[in-house]
């Protein structure tokens, strides 16, 4: 599935990704130990220009990946609610707290709110958002791979996510060549591509 690039020059794989979902599950298959034990590895390593690595990576996934054509985090997970989301939306929904909770949420064992239906409730059929303006910030901060410190949510984030979000692995896998397979590479004249 991935090709990889012979020239000296850094570049990133695919420009727009027809089928994200295929695409994550080739990958994964592919990829899913050499992917995580690099993860873990980089949780060790003392790498300069990861984060601002991970940004640039994160920007160009999201023009390759369109998210309107797969939509995997809304229809296999559950956004994490916090109060505020869930006060926001059910008074965007005209419901009281309590009566959004009775209709779509339970409390798992860490005391977080989640959905108790997947996919999501406010997922149209356009995979579109019915509820976008007011969704959970779970949801608008997704997959997290933007947030500062990319080494803090490789373990609780990133590692689950790059078997849900095509995205994250498109940041996996572009992160592993750059690092692992072209160690001299300039993350510098990476980044600016
Ligand atoms: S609230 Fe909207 S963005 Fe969040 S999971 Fe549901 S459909 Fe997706
Ligand atoms: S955030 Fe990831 S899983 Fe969700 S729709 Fe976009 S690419 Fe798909």
């Amino acid at each position: 599935m991935k090709k990889k690039i012979a020239s000296e020059e850094p570049m990133f794989t695919k420009s727009k990704i027809k089928d994200p979902i295929s695409y994550m599950k080739a990958a994964k298959r592919k990829n899913k130990k050499k992917y995580t034990t690099f993860l873990k590895g980089l949780q060790r390593r003392k790498l300069r220009g990861l984060d601002a690595l991970a940004i640039a990576l994160h920007k160009k996934a999201f023009k390759a990946v369109d998210c309107l054509a797969c939509a995997n985090c809304c229809k296999t997970m559950s956004p994490t609610y916090k109060k505020a989301d869930v006060k926001r939306i059910s008074k965007h929904l005209g419901m009281s707290f309590s009566q959004y909770y009775e209709k779509y949420l339970y409390k798992d064992k860490s005391g977080d709110y989640m959905n108790t239906q997947g996919p999501c409730q406010f997922l149209r059929k356009d995979n579109k958002c019915s509820i976008y303006p007011v969704r959970p910030k779970d949801c608008s901060g997704f997959p997290h791979t933007q947030n500062r410190d990319f080494k803090l949510y490789i373990a609780g984030t990133h590692i689950q996510n790059m078997e849900y979000c095509p995205a994250t692995m498109y940041i996996v896998e572009n992160m592993f060549d750059l690092v692992m397979n072209k160690k001299n590479v300039n993350l510098n004249a990476a980044m600016a591509k």
